[in-house]
């Protein structure tokens, strides 16, 4: 086991942390240790993923697991459609082994960094109405409580497992993940610019009609260049860069072409980012989606002139997991950035403002607002959350400054 020292900082450089111990675990049984050890101190106890959260979820001034020493896929079951893997497993890692078997993962986002554990903690998500997050396709986890006891979490235990499907590492740490993941899938990707008519007034009718369905709409000229989107040379001002995912079968070829690319799910799914964004993102329920999108445009264009980042929109299909985002509803998601070093805040709390009038919900891994008392308004399990958390984590060994004002 290596014990490291020094400041932990996460991939944009946003939130960093100091720990009293940094340790990296190569077994359950270490971490197992590590975590009774450090709650005799009174520490808290956080794990950093792949450090891709731009919100303090993995700070703590106590002890943090770097659990790269337990990657990797552990078994694979084709006749169940299950994958067995490691917590620290990176969504990228996923795709060749399961392809080799037939399989893949029902759905992605927009990278392939991230850990699973850390991906699952978030409700990380890709696009599509009838596509729930990763967290929806969790069907057991091993966690190291509090105690440094192992809690075998699965599909004969529902509530917690709903709770453990999206906890931001407040019931444990989690050791083992199992998924169940989809038949192997093959995706034409079409990429267009639209006008925002075209792109949001068929808004329902496409997103229904296609399995994912995405756009960036972009408020000035100089939006596209931000996320590497520039096209043609032509202006995207007000304009929207439209993604169309279809599955095909065999008899398409793959194709690399630009606009019309075609091959494995997994190769098609992943963009490109550097690090030079701070992203809030929120979900409305679907059935408001045109209307809250309107009004951000609206926002953007006559108050906001200075938010040149372009607003993401997806959607995504209802879930169980007690703190995701689309527990019981399907969503729109729509994301904003500020850039670093720019005091974007006055900004991101005027979208807050205005998607808090459309009962938003919170990524939990990017820059949001949500109070306790919003907290228990919007996430209709939020209280069953908060019991199994108090059962499982009487001291509050888990939860750091960020966590505990929404969740002791
Ligand atoms: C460029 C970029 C693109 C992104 N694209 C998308 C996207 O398309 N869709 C989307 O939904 N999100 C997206 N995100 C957000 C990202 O998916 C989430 O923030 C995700 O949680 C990051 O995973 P991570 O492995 O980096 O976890 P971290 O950010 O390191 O940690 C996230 C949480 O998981 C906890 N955790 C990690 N491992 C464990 C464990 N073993 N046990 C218990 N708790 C654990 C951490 O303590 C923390 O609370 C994006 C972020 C970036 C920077």
């Amino acid at each position: 086991m290596a014990t490291l020292a020094g400041t932990w900082t996460n991939w944009v450089g946003n939130q960093s942390c100091a720990p009293a111990q940094f340790a990296a675990p190569a077994s359950e049984d270490e971490v197992a240790s590590l975590v009774a050890e450090a709650a005799d101190r009174r520490w808290t106890v956080r794990v950093a993923g792949a450090g891709h959260s731009f919100t303090p979820v993995v700070a703590t001034d106590g002890l943090l697991l770097d659990l790269r020493g337990l990657g990797g896929i552990r078994s694979i079951d084709g006749g169940r459609r299950r994958v067995v893997v490691g917590p620290a497993t990176t969504i990228g890692e996923f795709g060749e082994p399961l392809w080799a078997e037939g399989l893949a993962l029902a759905n992605q986002g927009d990278i392939v960094a991230q850990q699973i554990a850390g991906a699952i903690s978030t409700a990380t998500h890709g696009s599509g109405l009838r596509l729930g997050s990763f967290s929806s396709t969790v069907r057991r986890v091993r966690v190291v409580t509090a105690g440094g006891d192992v809690a075998e979490i699965g599909e004969s235990d529902a509530g917690r497992l709903h709770a453990a499907q999206a906890a931001l590492g407040m019931l444990g740490v989690i050791t083992e993940v199992e998924l169940e993941v989809a038949t192997a899938y093959r995706l034409r990707e079409r990429v267009d610019d639209w006008s925002w008519d075209e792109a949001w007034g068929r808004f329902d009718e496409l997103a229904q009609q296609h399995r994912h369905y995405s756009f960036f709409w972009m408020p000035s000229d100089d939006s596209a260049a931000l996320y590497g989107l520039a096209g043609d040379g032509a202006s995207l001002a007000d304009r929207c860069h439209v993604k169309i995912y279809d599955e095909v079968d065999e008899s398409t070829p793959d194709s690399a072409e630009r606009h019309r690319r075609v091959g494995p799910a997994h190769v098609i799914y992943p963009m490109v980012y550097e690090p030079n964004f701070h992203e809030l993102e929120y979900f409305v329920p679907y059935e408001q989606g045109r209307n809250a999108l309107a009004a951000m445009r609206e926002l953007m264009l006559a108050r906001l002139p200075a938010s040149t980042f372009p607003m993401e929109v997806r959607t995504v299909g209802r879930d169980d997991a007690f703190l995701s985002h689309s527990y019981g509803r399907e969503t729109v998601v729509i994301s904003v950035s500020g850039m670093p070093g720019i005091d974007y805040d006055p900004y991101l709390r005027d979208v807050d403002r205005l998607l808090g009038e459309f009962d938003a919900r919170v990524h939990w891994g990017k820059l949001h607002y949500l109070t306790r008392a919003q907290l228990l308004d919007r996430y209709p399990r939020a209280n069953d959350f908060i019991a199994i958390r108090r059962a499982l984590d009487p001291a509050d060994t888990f939860l750091n400054a960020h966590l505990a004002p929404l969740f002791s």
